[in-house]
This record gives structure tokens, C-alpha cells and sequence, in this order.
């Protein structure tokens, strides 16, 4: 008769009478809302209405005694046989209505905090273990196998329908409704009245500001733009810093690659790509190394470079401020006016080129978590100003005189080093070569040698001795926010192999000389670029250590190529890069099996 101590019907798919429904989120409302069980019989409503009628007869019968006694000024606690029988009854009927009606709703206050920690981390997992198990035996969390939800030293009167999961609307997620001024304001961009750049400051909203921007393209251009997202992006956190004028963002896929097991740590690495193949064969490397012991890694510089270019009278001027800048001498003097520009930014050298009456000084400084090109520029343009003092000649032509050199190959960071210059080296199982990697250890290092040193050699390469760094240099450069274009020095890298421990096991090494990254500024903030660096263990600036987070990612960039190269000249030693491209870049297959 108890109704109310039901035991709480866990809101399994296993109960479904159509396996069909099992699969439907709907399905779950009809467990809980709907399940015969929960509902009250009719017997039930006769009874709670008798013990309604008997509970309010009582009260009107002890009611009209209180009063009876207080005018004739009789003892109120004096009690006749149906004044006590009433009392009883009162008490009775009282007792049955809270306990049920009363208890349940007590119990909808009490029973809300536990229904609300569902409704976070856990009520994903209720949820989907109903519905993707489809019954199975996985118990919905709440049921004790998944994740804890706080006991109860009672049963519910009924299960809590499991809300759905509050989704965290961000301010940039909501639709963006145009108004009618918004309407003028395209037509005036529309008719080249309204500068398309100013639109930001004229309209004080970033995102209405691309949606303007955007609708004001398509109208001029008569071009869609269907396909490329508006909403769902923070337009505010690439104001005045990572993009101007926008008016969507591309979505590209992150692939996770990994664990790569780098210095005795092991990470996932993000990679953002759009080629199939690319992260299952990283994938492979990683396991490569880590079944093999690991990969482990040197960071022999860290600088970034900046090289103005200035003229003088003649070429003899030229080369006394080249003197007067290489004097160790000076160095201080010059370091505390560069480092004044900045917390983070520290002098390293000067080096300078002549080119007849030109000279190139090319600055490098250490730059702690940032990849730091703003910085070396700041501590750049300080030192000019002061030479400009003792050198009124000195005609500073640019700030930047490609002798840095930032996104063009050149030999200078490749011999000098730009950024982080990284040595990272594994030694492979020969058993690991042959069941991972599927190939021979002599077939890898004569191929490494034919490819990858000769065959570069021919074609003239400029650090290009490798057989792909790029491609997971930029895909790990554009999952964390790093400037995609700095791939062109930054995949600069030397592939070694060799056979070692009397030709049982293969010793590979990549050298990277210029690896430009940084965990603050530039793209890094941006939440999906951040969400990728804190993934890594390197998400924004190391406070205890500054330029540990930044080295920590070139380290892993150079430990991932290793990887990289490890997979793809073992596919090219098999022969079997055409046929997993084949396989895995036109169909949509379940690339796992080419990790295993
Ligand atoms: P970049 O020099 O790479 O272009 P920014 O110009 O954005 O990047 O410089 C980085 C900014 O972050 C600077 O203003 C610097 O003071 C600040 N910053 C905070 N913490 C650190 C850190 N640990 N290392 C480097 N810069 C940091």
C-alpha cells in the first residue's frame, strides 16, 4: 500500500518492450513518466479522499469545541469521549496526509542537489550508458558503477526523470538577430559609405559586427557563405590581435596522436589536420617508441631573432658599428637597454652581415613562454634608438632585414638556430621495427640515407632532410594556436638512422634547429588553441620557470616528428605508403588498425 516507498526504477532500456526504443532519448521519458508501476491505483483515491473528508470533519468538529469551551468558560483540557475520538482522528488522518502528501515534498527539496550533480559530469554518462548500451548491463550512473552519486538513506518516490544536460550557452553560441539599423548598416557597407574595418568600433559588438560584415560580403560578392560558421566563436578574443575583419571561422578537425612517451612523460598530442592518414601514422610512431622505452630530448638554444637592415655613407661606417656592436665590451650596456623592453626578454647576441654599405644586426634574445617575435622587435627598436645617438649616420632602413629570417627558408636559421633548437632521439627494438613498423631495420637506414640525406642533397634542400616534419610540425602548430606560417623554418630537421647494439635495434634522431612556439600570446588564448596547450600540460605562461612551458612544447613538437618520420619512412621501406593512403585517405574506415 506504501506507494510512496517504491523502490526508484533505474530508467534501464532493458525494460523496453521494443529494442527499437531502446536507442531513443525519448524512450527515457516514457520510462520514468510513463511507467505503470509509478502509478497511483484507484483504490488509493478513495481512501486519501475519506481520510481528506475524515481530516477536515474533525477539524471543524474540534474547532467549534474550542470556541463552545472558551464562551461558557469550560477547561479546555476537560475532554468528552468524541472530543477525544476526534482529537485521534485529527492526529491520525493528520499523520497519513503529510506522510503523502507532505514527505513528497520534502523529499522534492531534499532529492534536488543529487538530481543536480546528475544533471553535471554524471548525467552525460546516465544518459548515454542507457542509450548506446541499449540496456545492457551497464548501470546508469546514479546505479553505482560509473561515478558516485551522493546515496540517499531513502528511496524516491519516483526516479528523477534525467533532465537533460544543461547545455552552457555561451554569450557567441546564441543566434545573432539582425534589426532594422543593423539593415541600414549593411546597406551602407553595401554602398562603400560605412568602411567595412570600422565596423567593430561603430557598433560596439564584435559579433554583430562579423555578422554585418559577412551579410554585407555576400550581397556584394553574390556569393554564399553557407558552410563557413558564424556563430559559436568568440569574435571579442581576436579583437585588435589574432584577425581583422572577420566573417566566420573554418573548422578543422583535431586528431589526438599518442601517448608519446618523450623524457620519462607521456603526452596526447593535438593535431589539426585535414589529411587523412597523418595522425594514425604518428599514432604508429608513438607506439613504436613508447613500447621501445621512450623518446628523449635535448633543447640545445633557445632565442628568437629579429635583424634590421641599415645603410650608411660607406662601407668602412658600415663595419665600425659592426665592431663596436660584436665588442663583448658593449654587450652590456646594450643588453640592459634591449631587456628594459620587456620582463621576459633577454639579450643574447648580436650577429652582423655586411653587404656593401649595408649591415644586417641580427638580435637574438630569450623570450621565456612567448614565441616572441613582438618582444625581440620591442628590444630591437630600443637599441636603434640608442645607436641612433652615436651613429646620427645610421640610416635605419627597416626593422626586419630578412637576416632574422622569419617564414622564408634561409640557411641562417638552420646553421644559427631560430626559436627552440631540439635534438630528439629514440632507440627502436629491432622486434618493434618488424611488428610495428612492419619493416627492417637495414631496409629503414638505407633508405633514410638514400632519401633523406642524399636524395635531399640532390634536390639541394635547405634543411629539408627529412621525409615529412612539416606535416606534423604545422598540424600541431594549428591545433595550439601557433603562427602556421612559422612551419617554413620550423620544420627544418635532419632525420638520422642508424643501426646500433650490433645491428639489433635502430637509433633515430631528428635535429630541428628553429622551432618557433610559444604558450602566451598570439593564438594561444583562443579557447580551442588553449583547450589543446592545457591538454599538453603547457597552457599559458610558466610562472615558477618562465620559457619552460614553450620549450616543454618544442620538445614535444620534435618528439612527435620523430614519430612522424619513424612511421612514414616505414611505410616507404614496405612499400606500403600508397596502399594505406589508398586505404585510409578515400574511404571511411576505422583507421585504428593501422596503429596496431
Ligand atoms: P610574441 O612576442 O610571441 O609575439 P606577445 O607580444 O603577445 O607575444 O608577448 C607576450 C606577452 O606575454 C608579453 O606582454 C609578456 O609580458 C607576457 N608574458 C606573460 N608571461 C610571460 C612569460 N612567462 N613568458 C613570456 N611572456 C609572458
Amino acid at each position: 500500500m506504501d506507494v510512496r516507498r517504491q523502490p526508484s526504477k533505474p530508467v534501464a532500456a532493458a525494460d523496453s518492450p521494443d529494442p527499437k526504443s531502446k536507442h531513443s532519448p525519448s524512450s527515457l521519458k516514457y520510462y520514468v513518466d510513463e511507467d505503470p508501476s509509478l502509478k497511483v491505483p484507484p483504490s488509493l483515491y478513495f481512501v486519501n479522499a475519506s481520510v481528506i473528508f475524515l481530516f477536515f470533519t474533525v477539524l471543524y468538529y474540534l474547532l467549534s469545541r474550542w470556541r463552545e469551551k472558551i464562551r461558557s468558560s469550560s477547561p479546555l483540557h476537560v475532554l468528552s469521549a468524541p472530543d477525544l475520538a476526534a482529537l485521534l482522528a485529527f492526529a491520525a488522518s493528520s499523520v497519513y496526509l503529510l506522510g503523502f502528501f507532505g514527505i513528497e515534498f520534502f523529499q522534492s527539496l531534499l532529492l534536488r542537489p543529487p538530481s543536480d550533480l546528475w544533471t553535471d559530469d554524471c548525467e552525460e554518462e546516465r544518459v548515454v550508458s542507457v542509450v548506446t548500451e541499449g540496456g545492457a548491463q551497464k548501470a546508469p550512473c546514479g546505479q553505482g558503477l560509473d561515478c558516485e552519486t551522493p546515496k540517499l538513506d531513502f528511496d524516491p518516490v519516483k526516479p528523477a526523470a534525467p533532465k537533460a544536460k544543461p547545455v552552457e550557452t555561451k554569450k557567441w553560441d546564441e543566434p545573432i538577430d539582425m534589426t532594422e539599423d543593423d539593415e541600414e548598416v549593411i546597406a551602407s557597407v553595401v554602398a562603400g559609405t560605412t568602411p567595412s574595418y570600422s565596423l567593430e568600433s561603430k557598433l560596439g559588438d564584435c559579433r554583430k559586427a562579423t555578422a554585418v560584415r559577412r551579410e554585407a560580403l555576400q550581397r556584394t560578392t553574390g556569393k554564399s557563405l553557407a558552410g563557413l560558421p558564424l556563430e559559436g566563436f568568440d569574435y571579442e578574443s581576436i579583437l585588435g590581435q589574432c584577425c581583422e575583419m572577420p566573417v566566420g571561422y573554418v573548422q578543422i578537425p583535431v586528431g589526438i596522436a599518442g601517448p608519446l612517451a618523450l623524457d620519462g612523460r607521456e603526452y596526447s598530442v593535438p593535431m589539426a589536420t585535414t589529411e587523412g592518414c597523418l595522425v594514425a601514422s604518428t599514432n604508429r610512431g608513438c607506439k613504436a617508441i613508447a613500447i621501445s622505452g621512450g623518446a628523449s630530448s635535448v633543447v640545445l638554444r633557445d632565442g628568437m631573432t629579429r635583424a634590421p637592415v641599415v645603410r650608411f655613407g660607406s662601407a668602412k661606417r658600415a663595419a665600425e658599428l659592426k665592431f663596436y656592436l660584436e665588442s663583448p665590451a658593449n654587450f652590456e650596456s646594450l643588453s640592459s637597454i634591449f631587456n628594459s623592453s620587456s620582463r621576459f626578454a633577454r639579450l643574447q647576441s648580436i650577429k652582423c652581415a655586411i653587404a656593401g654599405k649595408n649591415l644586417y644586426l641580427r638580435f637574438s634574445c630569450s623570450t621565456g613562454d612567448a614565441m616572441g617575435m613582438n618582444m625581440v622587435s620591442k628590444g630591437v627598436q630600443n637599441v636603434m634608438d640608442f645607436l641612433q645617438n652615436d651613429f646620427p649616420d645610421m640610416d635605419v632602413m627597416g626593422i626586419s632585414g630578412n637576416f632574422c629570417s622569419d617564414k622564408k627558408p634561409a640557411a641562417v636559421n638552420w646553421i644559427e638556430g631560430r626559436g627552440k633548437s631540439v635534438v630528439c632521439e629514440a632507440v627502436i627494438k629491432g622486434d618493434v621495427v618488424r611488428k610495428v613498423l612492419k619493416t627492417s631495420i637495414e631496409a629503414l637506414v638505407e633508405l633514410n640515407m638514400l632519401k633523406n640525406l642524399t636524395g635531399s642533397a640532390m634536390a639541394g634542400a635547405l634543411g629539408g632532410f627529412n621525409a615529412h616534419a612539416s606535416n606534423i610540425v604545422s598540424a600541431i602548430y594549428i591545433a595550439t594556436g601557433q603562427d602556421p606560417a612559422q612551419n617554413v623554418e620550423s620544420s627544418h630537421c635532419i632525420t638520422m638512422m642508424e643501426a646500433v647494439n650490433d645491428g639489433k635495434d635502430l637509433h633515430v634522431s631528428v635535429t630541428m634547429p628553429s622551432i618557433e612556439v610559444g604558450t602566451v600570446g598570439g593564438g594561444t588564448q583562443l579557447a580551442s588553441q588553449s583547450a589543446c596547450l592545457n591538454l599538453l600540460g603547457v597552457k599559458g605562461a610558466n610562472r615558477e620557470a618562465p620559457g619552460s612551458n614553450s620549450r616543454l612544447l618544442a620538445t614535444v613538437v620534435a618528439g612527435s616528428v620523430l614519430a612522424g618520420e619513424l612511421s612514414l619512412m616505414s611505410a616507404l621501406a614496405a612499400g606500403q605508403l600508397v596502399k594505406s593512403h589508398m586505404k585510409y585517405n578515400r574511404s571511411n574506415k576505422d583507421v585504428s588498425k593501422v596503429s596496431s
